[in-house]
């Protein structure tokens, strides 16, 4: 009989209730009786490689995370829709209060891609794609800017796309609010899938630059 992926969850179910599970039950015990409380909400593609937790050492409980194609935040638009991305950030900010949010691109993005090949005048990718990736039209500008040129054109563009994203997070009223406060902090980070290094926007700099 050909094994499905479901037969491989199915057996790494059944290991992790046996071996890793009993570490965690203390944890989602407390989890459960107090709820959520993460500090941070990470916005991040969903591409399979990029995993914010395992990068960055985290438990279940300490990051609230989005992610969707190529970690775009949209601009503020209070204007009927079906605005996932803006709920859960809505949610992150207004309802968990948490303290800081990150952008988190990353190297060798399919819907960063898509967004070149649509600046170069290609058709829109799929249904829903090309709309959405849309969104990021000005970061081609911007990695066009981009004087970098340890960088090529990808990563120019996967970096300029989570400046993008850092300041549309800035058109919510309530980000920009909490900010000026200072209950609210906005980073940008940048995950190179070839060494599973993570780079870090230094907001001095204006520059990524190695995180560790
Ligand atoms: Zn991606």
């Amino acid at each position: 009989m050909v094994k499905t992926i479901i037969d491989d969850l199915r057996s790494g179910h059944a290991r992790y209730r046996k071996e890793r599970l009993p570490d965690y039950q203390p944890l989602f015990k407390k989890l459960a009786d107090r709820g959520q409380n993460p500090k941070a909400l990470v916005i991040a593609c969903s591409d399979s490689r990029v995993d914010p937790a395992l990068m960055f050492d985290q438990e279940p409980g300490d990051l609230f995370i989005v992610r969707n194609v190529a970690n775009v935040v949209p601009p503020y638009e209070p204007k009927p829709g079906y605005h996932g991305t803006s709920a859960a950030l809505e949610f992150a900010v207004k309802g968990l209060e948490v303290s800081d949010i990150i952008v988190m691109g990353h190297a060798q993005c399919g819907g960063i891609n898509a967004l070149m090949s649509m600046a170069d005048g290609e058709a829109p990718i799929g249904e829903f794609i090309g709309p959405w990736m849309s969104i990021a039209e000005p970061a081609v500008q911007l990695a066009q800017q981009d004087t970098d040129t340890s960088t090529n054109r990808s990563v120019r563009t996967e970096q300029a796309v989570v400046r993008l994203s850092l300041q549309n997070l800035k058109t919510f009223p309530w980000v920009t609010e909490r900010i000026a406060n200072g209950s609210l902090a906005l980073h940008g980070f940048y995950f190179d899938i070839s060494n599973g290094f993570v780079q870090w926007l230094n907001p001095e700099e204006d520059k990524f630059e190695d995180f560790a």
